[in-house]
């Protein structure tokens, strides 16, 4: 006799707990944990230990990142970021301020580490990303600190401007593997990445979590420390993430298990261009890519000293933003941003 769920339910409660413990429950809650993260299946294939290597070789002449310093960070020397060799981390906790799918019940596991490669003048962590506030430590206290993450019951690990140290992240997550790591990694970058570097990373990194901040290199070269080059170099990078994850997938309980999330923080004045972004990703990426249109903007550090930017953005702005985003069809948008889009069109109509 074939067994459909329901059958299964029904006769639970008819016998009782004894066929929790039955063969056949145990074989569907095995099923269940059959997931693995990425950089397991690449350890198992020998090739995690080669990506590490081909990683650590970047700090010879720095060119982690689009400001290609070329700076030896191995004999101490400092680029843009001024991080050395270590990671420096400010902080490492369960976080619920998240995206739904990366924060579920048990938190989002963030590990902040200090320093940055893009340096925005209106950055909300200015203390950590401009002054590298924080401790430094070795790629073992990044592994411990990511197994605490695991045993408080997070359901992920939150990499929190990642890029400058992606070496020792990737030293860590094996450190951690052989330790009993089983969580995904969430890349959670600025996106200003260098399309190449991002390719190390295919097959570790399970989820991608992108900024996109704006779409005109004078905008972004003017807030973020001359970074022109941010719009075309964080296109190629996003494209190089779909292609190796994919669209969101999330699991029955809907926790991110894989995929891109694209972050948009809509800004005064329409600095971020959200209409060219969205138009963007409907042309360049899937419809259903998850796409989070960002609210909380708020003047900080050195963002008073530009008029532009020296606002909160209104409540037309952020619906024209959303209203953008519906129309160029894309079909995944943050259940949250959703939900104040809803709030604002009531009040509208009301
Ligand atoms: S990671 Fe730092 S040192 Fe390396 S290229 Fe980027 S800014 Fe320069």
């Amino acid at each position: 006799m074939k067994w459909t769920r329901r059958d299964f339910i029904k006769y639970s409660f008819l016998v009782g707990s004894p066929l929790l413990l039955s063969p056949l429950f145990l074989h569907a809650k095995k099923k269940e944990e059959q997931w693995v993260p990425a950089y397991e299946k690449l350890e198992k294939e020998g090739k995690l230990g080669k990506r590490i290597e081909q990683a650590y070789a970047l700090f010879e002449k720095c060119r982690l990142c689009p400001r290609m310093c070329g700076v030896n960070r191995r004999k101490g020397e400092k680029g843009f970021c001024r991080a050395s060799l270590k990671p420096v981390i400010f902080s490492f906790n369960p976080h619920f301020g998240e995206e739904m799918p990366l924060v579920g019940a048990g938190g989002s596991g963030t590990i902040f580490f200090s320093n940055c490669n893009l340096r925005c003048i209106f950055c909300q962590n200015w203390p950590i990303a401009h002054e590298g506030r924080g401790k430094e430590v070795q790629d073992e206290d990044v592994a411990d600190m990511m197994l605490k993450l695991q045993k408080m019951g997070c359901h992920n690990i939150n990499l929190v401007t990642p890029t400058h140290v992606m070496p020792n992240i990737l030293n860590a997550t094996r450190i951690a593997l052989k330790k009993g790591l089983r969580l995904p990694l969430v890349y959670n970058t600025s996106g200003y990445e260098l399309a190449e570097v991002v390719k190390i990373l295919d097959g570790i990194v399970d989820i991608y979590l992108p900024d996109m901040k704006y779409m005109d290199s004078d905008k972004s070269a003017k807030y973020s420390s001359g970074a022109s080059d941010y719009p075309e170099v964080t296109k190629k990078a996003i494209i190089e993430m779909q292609r190796q994850v994919g669209v969101l997938q999330p699991d029955k309980q809907g926790i991110a298990l894989r995929g891109v999330m694209i972050r948009h923080l809509v800004m005064p004045n329409r600095v971020a261009g959200t209409e060219k972004f969205v138009r963007w990703v409907a042309e360049a990426l899937p419809k259903n890519t998850y796409i989070n249109i960002m609210a909380q903007y708020r003047v900080e550090y050195k963002a008073f000293e530009h008029p532009e930017i020296a606002r909160g953005i209104t409540v037309e702005e952020f619906m024209e933003a959303m209203d953008w985003a519906k129309k160029s069809g894309l079909t995944n948008l943050d259940p949250q941003s959703k939900a104040l889009w809803n709030f604002y069109q009531q009040r509208r109509s009301g």
